[in-house]
C-alpha cells in the first residue's frame, strides 16, 4: 500500500480533530460511533457527516456496521497521517521523500526537515507482508501468544517506542547507531546512515580482506558489546549492519552524495533531485528544499586506513525493537544465534576465515567469554530504564506482550525457512510487497481487533501525559 500524503495539504483542522478523535476512541472501543468522536473533538454532531465522508474518501477511516451501530476505525494510512502531523507541528520533518527500504515489518523513507536536511523516518508495521507467509504455515501470531488478540496498529506503536528508546540509549554511550531524532505513534525519526546494508557490500564494491575482516570484528563486537550492557540484539545480521566504505569522514553539513547508495529492493533510492516533491509537502505554505543539507550519522571520526591503504570501513547498527535483555530465558541462545548467523555470512559472502579457521573466529565472542568479561561496564540497562520510562514503555506486560510478538514471529520464521531453504530474503520481500494491493488493505483492517487491556492503559496514560 502506498502511502499518499497529498491528503495533507487540503485537511481542515477539523479533521485532524476527528481523525484523532477517533484514535483516542479506539483504546476503549473497537468501533468508533460518530457520536463519541464529536464529543472527544469537541465539535457539533451537525458537522460530523462531511468530515466523516472526506476522511472516509481519503481511507484515512474505515466504516463497520458489523456491531449493529455506524462505526469507524483508523486505517493505516490514517495513523501514518497523525503521526507525520504530530512530526511536521514539531518541526521534526517537512515533507516525505521516496521510500528507501523495505524492512520485514516497516517501510523506511526519506523526509525533509523544515531546513531542507535529509531525515529517516521508519514506519512500523507489526502483523503484515512476510509474516502472512509465516501465517500460512502457523497461527502463531493471533493472539501473540498470550492468548489476547492483538491491535496491529497500537502493536506497531510499541515497537516504534521501543526503537526509539533503545536507540536513544545506545546512541547515548556511543554505540554507532543512527541518532534518533524523534518519534510518534508507530513511526520513529532518525538521521540517515551513510553506506549500504552489509549484504549488498560485496556486490556494490570490492572489498579487500582486511575491510572484510575490520567489518566483521566491529559487527562481532557490537553483539559482545551489548551482551556486556546486558542486551541482545536478537536481529544482528547482515540486514541490520550498515557499512560505510566512503572513506570520508561524516559531517553534518556534508555535500556527499549519500542517496545514490540506498537502493534497496523496491528500486527507489534517494539520489538525485526528484526525491523529495513537491506533492510530498506534508502542509500548506511551506517551501522544502529537498536537494539540501542532509543530516547523516555524526561520527566525529578521522579518515582511518587499513594496513593496506583501503579505508577503513564504518560499521552502523540499526534495527531495534526486537533486543532483550541478557536476563531473558532464551539469551544466551539468541545470543549465540546472532554471532553464528555472522560467521556464516562473513564465511560464505565475504571469505573471511581466522587465521585458524573457523572455530578461532569464535574466539573471544562466545558467550562465556562476554559474560567472563562483564561487570565493569557503564550501566546501559539504567539508562534504558529511563528512556523506555520517558517514551511511555514502562508497563511490564506491554514490555512481555511485544517480546513475546518478537519471540513467536522468530520462531514462525526459522521454521518457514527451514521449510524454504534455498529462497533468499530479497525474493520474500519482493514478492510479498508486490503483491501488496486492495486486498491486503482488507485483511489487516479484519485484523484490526480488541486491543490489550495493558496495551489500553499504556496508550491513555501516554496520551494523557502529552497533552
Ligand atoms: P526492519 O525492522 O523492518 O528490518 P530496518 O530498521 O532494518 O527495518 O530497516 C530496513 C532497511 O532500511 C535497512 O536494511 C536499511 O537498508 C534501511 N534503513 C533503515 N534505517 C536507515 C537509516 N537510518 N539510514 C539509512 N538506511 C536505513
Ligand atoms: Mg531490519
Amino acid at each position: 500500500m502506498k502511502l499518499d500524503v497529498t491528503v495533507m495539504r487540503t485537511m481542515s483542522k477539523e479533521d485532524y480533530r476527528v481523525l484523532g478523535a477517533v484514535e483516542i476512541g479506539m483504546k476503549t472501543h473497537e468501533l468508533v460511533p460518530v457520536s463519541l468522536c464529536m464529543s472527544i473533538a469537541r465539535l457539533r454532531h451537525g458537522g460530523a457527516n462531511k468530515v466523516m465522508s472526506s476522511l472516509l474518501r481519503d481511507k484515512l477511516l474505515s466504516h463497520d456496521r458489523s456491531k449493529g451501530y455506524d462505526g469507524y476505525r483508523l486505517t493505516n494510512s490514517g495513523y501514518d497521517i497523525l503521526a507525520l502531523r504530530t512530526l511536521f507541528q514539531k518541526k521534526i520533518v517537512s515533507a516525505l521523500g521516496d521510500k528507501i527500504g523495505i524492512g520485514k515489518e516497516s517501510d523506511i523513507y526519506i523526509a525533509a526537515t523544515p531546513e531542507g536536511k535529509q531525515v529517516v523516518l521508519k514506519f512500523h508495521r507489526l502483523g503484515r507482508t512476510s509474516f502472512r507467509a509465516v501465517r500460512k504455515k502457523r497461527d502463531y501470531l493471533r493472539g501473540n501468544g498470550s492468548g489476547k488478540s492483538t491491535s496491529w496498529l497500537f502493536m506497531s506503536r510499541l515497537s516504534a517506542l521501543k526503537e526509539y528508546a533503545f536507540m536513544k540509549a545506545l546512541h547515548s554511550v556511543g554505540y554507532p547507531t543512527p541518532t534518533p531524532l524523534s518519534h510518534s505513534r508507530h513511526v520513529v525519526a532518525m538521521t540517515l546512515v551513510r553506506g549500504c546494508p552489509l549484504y549488498q557490500v560485496r556486490t556494490r564494491s570490492e572489498v579487500s580482506p582486511l575491510q572484510a575482516e575490520s567489518i566483521f570484528n566491529q559487527s562481532v563486537d557490537l553483539a559482545a558489546r551489548l551482551a556486556r550492557h546486558g542486551l541482545v540484539h536478537c536481529d544482528l545480521n547482515e540486514f541490520n549492519l550498515m557499512v560505510d566504505l566512503s572513506g570520508i569522514q561524516q559531517t553534518l553539513n556534508s555535500d556527499n552524495d549519500v542517496g545514490g547508495h540506498y537502493v534497496r529492493n523496491s528500486g527507489a533510492t534517494t539520489r538525485g533531485e526528484g526525491a523529495l516533491s513537491v506533492h510530498s509537502v506534508l502542509g500548506e505554505h511551506q517551501s522544502v528544499d529537498g536537494t539540501g543539507e542532509k543530516i547523516i550519522e555524526e561520527k566525529p571520526k578521522p579518515m582511518e586506513t587499513l594496513e593496506d591503504g583501503t579505508p577503513k570501513p564504518l560499521v552502523t547498527l540499526i534495527d531495534f525493537p526486537q533486543m532483550v535483555s541478557t536476563k531473558h530465558p532464551n539469551a544466551k541462545e539468541l545470543y549465540e544465534r546472532d554471532v553464528e548467523c555472522l560467521i556464516k555470512f562473513f564465511i560464505r559472502k565475504l571469505n573471511v576465515v581466522g587465521g585458524e579457521g573457523e572455530e578461532s573466529m569464535r574466539e573471544g565472542w562466545t558467550w562465556e567469554d562476554v559474560n567472563a568479561g562483564g561487570g565493569e561496564v557503564e550501566n546501559v540497562e539504567g539508562r534504558l530504564d529511563g528512556e523506555l520510562q520517558a517514551s511511555g514503555f514502562s508497563d511490564e506486560n506491554v514490555k512481555r506482550d511485544l517480546e513475546l510478538y518478537y519471540f513467536n514471529k522468530r520462531e514462525a520464521i526459522a521454521e518457514v525457512e527451514e521449510g524454504e531453504e534455498g529462497e533468499s530474503d530479497e525474493e520474500d520481500e519482493e514478492g510479498e510487497s508486490e503483491e501488496e494491493g486492495e486486498g491486503e488493505q482488507e485483511e489487516e483492517e479484519e485484523e484490526e481487533e480488541e486491543v490489550s487491556s495493558e496495551v489500553v492503559s499504556e496508550v491513555v496514560s501516554e496520551e494523557a501525559s502529552a497533552s
